[in-house]
């Protein structure tokens, strides 16, 4: 069985596009359509045709090219089934605990409310690969414009559960802006401190910082670190709950 190809390219401002290729089946998905003509152009360039799109949120830089997509190749639209009618061209809602099958390849869905309220995300457990889109960024996660702290930090705890191993491919490229205000809530996490570095080498030299792994996201990115004593300590919330002290946090970021 060939290994699921993914190929990744920026698109707009600071979007990522994504396609998948299964080479034994020849089925390609691109996950969100931030820009049709981009996709259109890699499709082409690499010789892939498009069969699917799995769509994470309805957001236009995330389904906004679906439609130019469906009409040009005919693709399946798979997208969350808690926001069927704000996807454009919908035809396979799904939800959670659903399979998406592309050839051999399949992935598993989570509902992860909290950006949107039918934000999904997409695992792919055998090719440890996760497309999360704008529900956990890069030492980030996801602004809370239609969920609660409550919620969102329920999405994060079960993208917490997967393998250290995962690969997170997030939609966008937020990830130096991000460790800017990581550091502020985490000063004295080493780990932070390097993967920042790390990320101001990659992004001088035009390199993308996305994919991560879940487990350099567990030891750095506040959002997944509510139990950290230091993070506590920085936000003033020492004996709170999880969820609180990531409330705070989340709204610290917006402050920001
Ligand atoms: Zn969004």
């Amino acid at each position: 069985m060939s290994e699921l190809t993914i190929h990744m390219f920026p698109c707009l401002a600071d979007n990522y596009g994504y396609l998948l290729h299964d080479a034994d089946s020849g089925v390609t998905a691109a996950v969100d359509t931030p820009d049709a003509a981009a996709i259109l152009a890699q499709l082409e360039a690499k010789g892939w045709r498009l069969t699917h799109v799995l769509n994470t949120h309805h957001h236009a830089d995330h389904a906004g090219g679906n439609l130019e997509l469906k009409r040009q190749t005919g693709c399946t639209i798979v997208g969350p089934r808690a926001d069927a009618a704000r996807i454009p061209g919908i035809d396979v809602p799904v939800g959670a605990g659903d399979e998406v099958v592309l050839g051999r390849h399949r992935a598993r869905v989570f509902d992860t409310p909290g950006h949107t309220r039918g934000h999904i995300v997409y695992y792919f457990a055998d090719a440890h690969a996760a497309f999360v889109g704008d529900t956990l960024f890069a030492l980030g996660c996801g602004r809370l414009f239609e969920g609660t702290p409550a919620q969102m930090w329920s999405s994060l705890s079960k993208i917490l559960a997967w393998p250290d191993d995962t690969r997170l491919y997030c939609a966008h490229e937020y990830t130096q802006s991000n460790a800017r205000f990581a550091l502020t809530v985490e000063p004295d996490n080493d780990a932070l401190r390097q993967r920042a570095a790390a990320v101001a080498r990659r992004r001088a030299a035009n390199l993308p910082t996305v994919p991560s792994t879940l487990a350099e996201e567990r030891a750095t990115n506040p959002f997944l670190r509510p139990a950290s004593r230091g993070l506590r300590a920085t936000v003033g919330l020492p004996d709170a709950p999880d969820v609180d002290v990531f409330a705070k946090t989340r709204a610290l970021k917006d402050a920001f």
